[in-house]
């Protein structure tokens, strides 16, 4: 059994789906790891640094010919998976909802397409979760980023020559990025606040000590049901009413991040233009949703605009800018979700196709798409 692991060509994309300290525990396991020479040299790691760890280093065509599985932190292009033999599984961060036309360029190829993004929310996948490691190190990146931007310091600081009040942080949606955006805020010494629409929330957010701003869900509100502890889609009068509810609130604060998903639509819009107008001159918003369509009016994915005199930076690429830790934590997500199916006595990979987890990340198997959510696309 091999893993091949091949350098990300994603613009901006520094990661590597395999780190050399989690390629040791596939060792231990008798799996062979083989490298795209180069492949791990933006997130910190040379070829040397997995040499050591008994990991091949190969050529990229050599790579992909002779793998069994190829990791990945984001999709490969089809294309750029010349030689790839029928049945080879694809296990890693492959954005299923982005681009239809790849999952059947998959399929036509015999690949056996996992989709980690797609794991239930459940205890047993929690530490396979690679949404849960990367929006982690994203949510941390965005504040750290809007601190650097932002023309204050974020506490309260008393000098000599006066007193300097601390900045005022907002977080929109509170997921796994957005409770962490809280901490880090909170650890430089921001006045922070946040919002959410899933009402259990508002405990989490008290109990990182930030304050919560919250519109109550009202019958009807929720056009598509929230499910899996993911928020559901909300109706235009949800909106507008927590819309006039954070209004007032964003006009005073010195950052503001958005975070605010659903899965498999784009992403709700949180802030307007004219509320952007009335922040203060040199606030910083940081749009984690960017990807997704963006929370913020005007964002643009991957740059930094400036709207009212206030900068909204539409981040891309949170966790890829911590390369080497989120490498490290997404291999070892790979690591966990491959151990778990590795019989160790006969060193053979068992995935069975109706166990749940392999069920909700098999995206294409045997020249098919399989999965009920994007079955569609191939009728089509
Ligand atoms: P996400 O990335 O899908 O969305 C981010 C946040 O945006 C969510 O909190 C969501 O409620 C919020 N949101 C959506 N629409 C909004 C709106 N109009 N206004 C304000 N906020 C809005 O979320 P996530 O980080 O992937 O977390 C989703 C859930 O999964 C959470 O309940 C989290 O606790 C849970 N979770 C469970 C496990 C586990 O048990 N294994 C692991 C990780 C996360």
């Amino acid at each position: 059994m091999k893993i091949g692991v091949l350098k990300e060509l994603a613009p901006g994309e520094h990661r590597v789906a395999m780190a050399p300290a989690a390629a040791t525990r596939f060792a231990k396991l008798g799996i062979d790891i083989a490298v795209e020479s180069g492949a791990g040299l933006s997130a910190g790691f040379d070829d040397a640094a997995y040499a050591a760890q008994g990991v091949i280093i190969a050529d990229r065509k050599t790579v992909i010919s002779q793998s069994d599985i190829i990791l990945a932190a984001r999709p490969p292009a089809p294309d750029a998976l010349a030689g790839i033999k029928a049945g080879t599984r694809i296990i890693g961060g492959l954005a299923p909802y982005a681009d239809p036309q790849r999952l059947s360029a998959y399929a036509e190829r015999g690949i056996e397409a996992m989709a980690l993004e797609l794991l239930p929310r459940i205890t047993r996948a929690q530490s396979m979760d690679i949404l849960s490691s990367q929006a982690n190190l994203a949510g941390y990146h965005a504040v750290v980023r809007a601190a650097t931007e932002l023309n204050r310091c974020l506490p309260m600081m008393t000098t000599a020559a006066g007193s300097i009040p601390a900045a005022k942080a907002f977080v929109m949606g509170v997921g796994v990025a957005g409770l962490q955006a809280i901490a880090t805020a909170r650890r430089l010494g921001a006045i922070v606040s946040a919002t959410d629409v899933r009402p259990e929330v508002r405990e989490q957010i008290q109990s990182l000590g930030a304050k919560a701003i919250f519109e109550d869900v009202r019958e009807g509100d929720e056009i598509t049901k929230a499910a899996g502890g993911y928020a559901g889609e909300m109706s235009p009068a949800y909106l507008e009413r927590q819309a006039a509810l954070v209004s007032g609130h964003i006009a005073t604060q010195d950052i503001v991040v958005t975070t605010a998903l659903i899965p498999g639509r784009p992403a709700p819009r949180l802030v307007s233009d004219a509320q952007i107008a009335t922040m203060k001159k040199g606030s910083v918003i940081v749009d984690l949703a960017a990807e997704n369509g963006g929370n913020v009016e005007g964002v643009i994915l991957g740059e930094v605009v400036e709207r009212h005199g206030v900068l909204i930076i539409g981040l891309a690429d949170g966790a890829s800018r911590l390369a080497a830790d989120a490498s490290n934590l997404f291999a070892r997500n790979c690591y966990n979700f491959i151990e778990a199916f590795w019989n160790k006595a006969d060193k053979v990979l068992a995935m069975p196709t109706d166990d749940p987890l392999v069920e909700a990340v098999t995206l294409t198997r045997e020249g098919r798409i399989v999965h009920s959510r994007f079955a569609q696309v191939e009728a089509a």
